[in-house]
């Protein structure tokens, strides 16, 4: 098996656990390289580091799948997903769930969500990618799945020489299901929904608005397909008022709303965020609870300084929009905008719009995509409510 030897001076991260090398880490390989092949890594001293895939045409050289000396096979990939599975029930989580969060579950750049007995996967790097089969094998053999579906629709397939391309992994089957969460129903879009076709991350905060909204008027912007905004309802807000730019999400927003018998008291209407926010706040405008959730504002390190300045409008727009002593519901999905960032972020908005905040929530994503610690990018989102009054 080809050999991969580590420089004497590498981050301290891999030895933490960390699983990406990157190439300017390698001292010297030894044997052939083969895309997407397993490959023994060793530190500079001739120790075992791990095994895992290589792609020369990547930026992350190798990505360690394990520290031990095991066999990279059908029954390990098996057994990850297995021992995943197992976890989430563990933790509480059966019918919907993000069975495999990549690095956070030891399977570096691969996504499964499990939408009750559908799967949908994504394999984001050249190594990943050549075990989907044996990736498809265990998810047949431990669910028995009505449907898989490969969302592989993302650019960064492209760092790793990948094309894009999404598509059934099983026999063809009716890609709108429904899910239940909370007691509520909706509709997933597994083959045109965003990312994987719902937002499984929220499912626990979506819960902590229980209090805060009962008999409120609620805003809700960026709602996609109204999951906080039906919540609301389901709660007992008086009215609530949806917004998001895109159309399509509407239209799901709204048939999730009349499935759950609660379009009387929700609606979504297809606006610029940005713009809206703006405006009502001028005209007066105002709400008990506003609740915003928006798409990450950066990907890159260059432009963190613009995702908070964006962060910072649209939160001290929503703050204006909201009665003394009502709530603000506020997230962030930028995994470079850290949390303590984020909260500073908030109180700086504040500060502009003269309101006074007391903490009432505040929390990562849902324990079915782990934080572990030293993975910097498996924390990456924030969840915050706060009361907001005048100053
Ligand atoms: N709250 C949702 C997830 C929101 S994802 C949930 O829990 O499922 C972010 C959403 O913001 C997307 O649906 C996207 O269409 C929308 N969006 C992006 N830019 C926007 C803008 N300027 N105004 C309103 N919505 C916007």
């Amino acid at each position: 098996m080809t050999k991969v030897y580590l420089k004497k001076k590498i981050a301290q991260r891999i030895f933490n656990g960390h699983p990406w090398i990157f190439g300017n880490e390698v001292e010297k390989i030894e044997g052939e390289v083969s895309p997407a092949e397993t490959v023994e890594v060793y530190y500079a001293d001739g120790k075992f580091c791990g095994k895992g895939y290589i792609n020369p045409k990547s930026q992350i050289l190798v990505r360690l799948l394990t520290r031990k000396k095991e066999e990279i096979n059908e029954q390990f990939f098996y057994d990850r997903i297995l021992a995943s599975w197992q976890y989430r029930q563990q933790i509480g989580y059966v019918e919907n769930c993000r069975l495999i969060f990549g690095e956070a579950d030891e399977m570096p750049a691969l996504i499964i969500d499990k939408f009750n007995d559908y799967f949908v996967i994504q394999t984001l790097a050249l190594g990943m990618d050549a075990w989907k089969p044996a990736i498809v094998n265990a998810l047949q053999k431990i669910f028995s799945p009505k449907g898989i579906y490969e969302r592989n629709d993302v650019p960064v397939r492209e760092l790793e020489g990948l094309e894009q391309h999404k598509g059934y992994l099983s026999t063809p089957f009716d890609t709108n299901i429904i899910i239940n969460e909370n007691g509520l129903q909706f509709r997933v879009d597994v083959e045109n929904g965003q990312k994987t076709g719902y937002f499984l991350d929220q499912q626990d905060n979506r819960r902590a608005i229980q209090h805060i909204v009962k008999g409120a008027k609620v805003l809700g912007a960026f709602t996609y397909t109204g999951t906080f905004e039906i919540h609301a309802a389901h709660y007992g807000a008086k009215s609530v008022l949806g917004i998001d730019i895109s159309t399509n999400a509407v239209d799901q927003a709204n048939k999730n709303a009349a499935l759950n018998k609660l379009d009387k008291i929700v609606k979504f209407e297809a606006l610029n965020a940005f713009d809206v926010l703006k405006t009502w706040g001028k005209e007066g405008r105002q709400y008990d609870v506003v609740m915003l959730d928006p798409p990450a504002f950066t990907k890159s390190r260059e432009t963190i300084q613009k995702a908070i300045t964006g962060y910072k409008e649209i939160n001290l727009r929503g703050m204006k929009l909201i009665k003394n002593g009502g709530f603000l519901v506020t997230s962030s999905c930028t995994n470079l905008v850290n949390p303590e960032m984020f909260l500073h972020t908030i109180e700086m908005a504040a500060k502009d719009a003269r309101k006074k905040l007391k903490q009432v929530v505040f929390n990562a994503q849902a324990a079915d995509h782990p934080i572990v610690w030293g993975m910097e990018n498996t924390n990456y989102l924030k969840f915050l409510i706060v009361e907001v009054s005048d100053r």
